[in-house]
């Protein structure tokens, strides 16, 4: 019988957000009547905008023709795609990124798990804590992490905490340890906090010096509203020589269910062979992807290619900005009534202080039982948000304020 990869084994059994399905299933049929609002997993709701769907029927209609069909599309993504990327989210930040450095995806999610396969399976990670789960998870399949300790970190696994007490920002380590690849994502999930410029620039500096490798997760990237916030790594000198970055449509564009993304793999980050001899991740990158991934398919691209133009540009705007008023009206309204919030200013994620004595799940347990909310336990991206649960401005303005009225009459603070 086939031996199994005993990496999968050592991934505990359920995926948080199908865990605390789970447990809103069992309130839901204990309490048929209850009306509960999820403030929890992170999906939007709101619906694509016009741009995206005239671009959708559109494509579909070429679909639809002999004359326009299409089947199989070129690896890397469509050139009409890959040139409004490189224009719009590059050079207009005067970042230079060539169009075959950018790889179009089916979502980050996938390239953000598969792309530690380039890399042997000695090298050592860096991860912020709590994290976005899928980095560590991924590199727990690839056979890259020890053991779960009790603590809830995972031996090989170098965690840099991020809490109030240091601002959210995470420290270079100090170990003499070495670091092979550092995952940051920001603004983060699932704190909603950023890095500045100047605290980016440390890490792209600490790359350089350590020959390490970046991967620098922007999935929220759109929400940003404050100018000395980078919305790229790249606008950070040197970070071509030592970062991959993972973009991402769903939250930019309500693309969750369409699905598509990009991955920017400069042609001057590398990785070394045993024998010393350093190899250029663009190509080895677009090896794999020709191998194990067929494209995305032609109406997401179409459909992303719009999100570039100028009323598509105009719409999504109008929809990110619904989802601000939710956390600003987030902020304004838990803050009023004393819990400590960070986040919700620049993404779409609020981290919240769970009260004095109250552990992240307790936490949960109490806002979905009393008020019917469901947040997501901080506890469940990393041992360090114990004691946070994360809530998300992607509601509907009408459930947020009635979250929000629920949280304030039921949850004793
Ligand atoms: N990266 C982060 C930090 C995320 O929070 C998410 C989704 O929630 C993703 C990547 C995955 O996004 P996609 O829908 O593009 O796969």
């Amino acid at each position: 019988m086939a031996h199994i990869n005993e990496d999968f084994l050592k991934l505990p059994g359920a995926y948080l957000f199908s865990e605390i399905a789970q447990k809103v299933k069992a309130f839901k049929d204990e309490h048929p009547e209850a009306d509960v609002i999820s403030l929890g997993i992170g999906d939007v709701t709101q619906p694509l905008v016009p741009a995206v769907v005239e671009a959708l029927h559109k494509a579909t209609d070429e679909l639809a023709n002999g004359a326009t069909f299409r089947g199989y599309g070129p690896e890397r993504g469509y050139d009409f795609l890959r040139k409004a990327i490189v224009e719009n989210d590059f050079q207009a930040r005067g970042i230079k990124i060539d169009e075959d450095e950018v790889f179009v995806n089916d979502g980050a999610k996938s390239d953000t798990g598969n792309f530690q396969e380039l890399l042997s399976k000695d090298v050592r990670i860096a991860v912020t804590d709590p994290i976005y789960p899928v980095y560590i998870d991924s590199n727990v399949m690839g056979g890259r992490t020890g053991v779960l300790s009790s603590n809830g970190h995972w031996s090989n696994v170098i965690y840099m905490p991020c809490c109030a007490e240091n601002g959210f920002v995470p420290e270079l380590p100090h170990s003499r340890e070495k670091i092979d690849v550092i995952y940051l994502c920001y603004p983060n999930n699932p704190t909603g906090t950023t890095l500045s410029r100047k605290e980016l620039q440390k890490w792209v500096h600490y790359a350089l010096e350590h020959d390490a490798l970046i991967f620098y997760d922007a999935a929220y990237e759109a929400y940003i509203q404050n100018d000395d916030i980078p919305h790229s790594i790249y606008e950070i000198e040197g970070a071509k020589r030592v970062a991959v970055e993972f973009h991402s449509f769903s939250k930019t564009a309500g693309f969750t269910g369409v699905r598509c993304g990009y991955t920017v793999v400069p042609k001057t980050v590398m990785a070394i062979t045993k024998k010393g001899d350093r190899i250029t991740l663009n190509p080895l990158w677009n090896r794999r992807q020709s191998t194990k991934f067929n494209g995305t398919s032609y109406l997401s691209q179409r459909a992303a290619e719009a999100i570039y133009t100028p009323e598509g540009k105009q719409q999504i705007r109008q929809t990110i900005d619904y989802y601000m008023e939710n956390a600003r009206r987030m902020r304004e309204a838990l803050t009023g009534i004393g819990f400590e919030i960070y986040g919700g200013t620049d993404a779409p994620y609020l981290w919240v202080r769970t009260p004095k004595g109250t552990t992240s799940w307790g936490f949960f347990d109490e806002m979905l039982h009393k008020a019917q909310v469901v947040c997501t336990p901080g506890v469940g991206f990393g041992p360090a948000g114990e004691g946070y649960v994360r809530l998300t401005a992607f509601g509907q303005h009408e459930a947020t304020k009635q979250a929000l009225e629920r949280i304030k009459s039921q949850i004793a603070k």
